[in-house]
């Protein structure tokens, strides 16, 4: 390619062939096939560029893809999810200790958003420099992961519809990174989804001030900013190693991992949590996403006898960034207790009703893979056995793990 683009702050591999189309005036699926993503062999038009993409390439696919677009092997690289893993437990292979290899990762994890993005309408506007007035600011990957639902930079909440015709803005039945990838024309910042009924592109402009309808109450923005920072400030290439969980030192990437568990119980077992939400706004969300899991989950019911598989309805986060923030938000609330004794007391609730309500779909949640010690032990003590319940911390300590007390006990004799 004779041109092409820096790469702009956490672009996503999607955003940064949607503005080299741009650029080129090309569809996103010439672009692909120039860059050596996918082959010329097909016909133009049932060119798709795999979803899996997003999240890693090949080393051949990669090194084609550098050497066309002028960038290195490392900028290439950052241009995908797989790096993230380092800091979220969801994307690490080593940490969810399943033999999957990194190419298979997003198979069965709704723990990355793939079918759909969310957004910063502000961002999409461009930094008012010349190359992102022309063809929009970054569609960041960050957005891809569940965690992150507020832009701080903007201080504001991300959305994740098109505000016209409502549909993921990049619906596609195709599970193709790009929505009509074949199309020219139509601007970063644009919707892609197909209108319902038509063969129409959407096209609504998803950039600038006016794209919000439904603006939350500034409280429930306050509090979901403050917890967006947390979770910034640990997903962050430079952020800390380890992180308290209990006041046990667990691996930052695991913290995710534990969230994630906790999300599908407090869902499964709502409203048990509502008292831990930060604000009555935040726990009406919480209301009404987990009123239609439960009832998508007993549509699921499978007949007596039969084991059920449908944890997923309590699993999957919430595509919302309202709602799926207002959840993430309670269940860092008993990671924060200082104590496993604490904790457990703080989740009785939460486990008792997980195993009243279904003794395998709650079994699952307990023992998900990757989840750190101190959580697995909390979730499988019980209250009643009173030995167990005193030697929570001995078990946790058996695992190698320090307490945060004393780690700064060992600072304070070291100096
Ligand atoms: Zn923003
Ligand atoms: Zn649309």
């Amino acid at each position: 390619m004779p041109r092409s683009l820096d790469p702009l702050e956490d672009e996503s591999l999607r955003g940064y062939l949607l503005r080299l189309a741009h650029l080129y005036g090309a569809a996103p699926s010439e672009i692909a096939i120039c860059t050596g993503l996918v082959s010329s062999a097909s016909p133009r038009n049932t060119v798709r560029i795999p979803m899996r993409f997003l999240h890693d390439l090949d080393e051949q696919r990669l090194n084609a893809f550098a050497r066309a677009t002028h960038l290195t092997s490392d900028e290439t690289r950052r241009l995908l999810t797989a790096p993230l893993g380092r800091r979220y437990g969801p994307l690490n292979t080593r940490l969810l200790a399943e033999t999957r290899t990194p190419a298979g990762i997003l198979q069965n994890n709704s723990w990355i958003l793939t079918r759909t993005t969310r957004y910063c309408p502000r961002c999409l506007s461009g930094d008012g420099s010349a190359i992102q007035e022309r063809h929009g600011g970054s569609w960041r990957r960050s957005w891809r992961l569940p965690p992150v639902f507020a832009c701080l930079r903007h201080q504001r909440l991300l959305l994740h519809s098109c505000p016209r015709c409502g549909q993921d803005i990049n619906a596609t039945r195709t599970g193709s990174l790009i929505a009509r990838g074949s199309e020219s024309g139509l601007h970063p910042a644009q919707c892609r989804a197909t209108l319902p009924g038509t063969r129409t592109v959407c096209g609504t402009w998803l950039a600038g001030d006016g794209v919000d309808r439904t603006p939350q109450a500034p409280a429930t923005v306050a509090a979901l900013l403050r917890l967006q920072y947390h979770f910034d400030g640990l997903l962050a290439p430079n952020g800390p190693k380890s992180v308290g969980s209990f006041g046990w030192m667990i691996p930052a990437a695991q913290y995710f991992i534990d969230l994630r568990a906790l999300s599908g119980l407090i869902f499964m077992t709502w409203p048990q949590a509502r008292e831990l939400a930060g604000t009555e706004a935040l726990a009406v969300l919480v209301d009404r996403e987990a009123e239609r899991r439960h009832a998508e989950f007993a549509k699921s019911r499978a007949p007596a006898g039969k084991q059920r598989r449908a944890s997923h309805h309590y699993s999957d986060p919430s595509a919302d960034p309202v709602s799926g923030g207002a959840v993430l938000g309670i269940a860092a609330r008993p990671l924060s207790a200082s104590d496993e004794i604490e904790a457990h007391e703080a989740m009785a609730p939460i486990i008792d009703g997980a195993k009243g309500r279904d003794l395998s779909v709650g079994y699952q949640f307990r023992s998900l893979s990757g989840i750190s010690h101190p959580l697995l032990v909390v979730l499988n003590t019980s209250r009643k056995d009173k030995g167990a319940y005193q030697g929570m911390g001995q078990r946790i300590e058996g695992q190698g793990l320090m307490r945060i007390d004393g780690l700064l006990g060992r600072h304070e004799r070291e100096g």
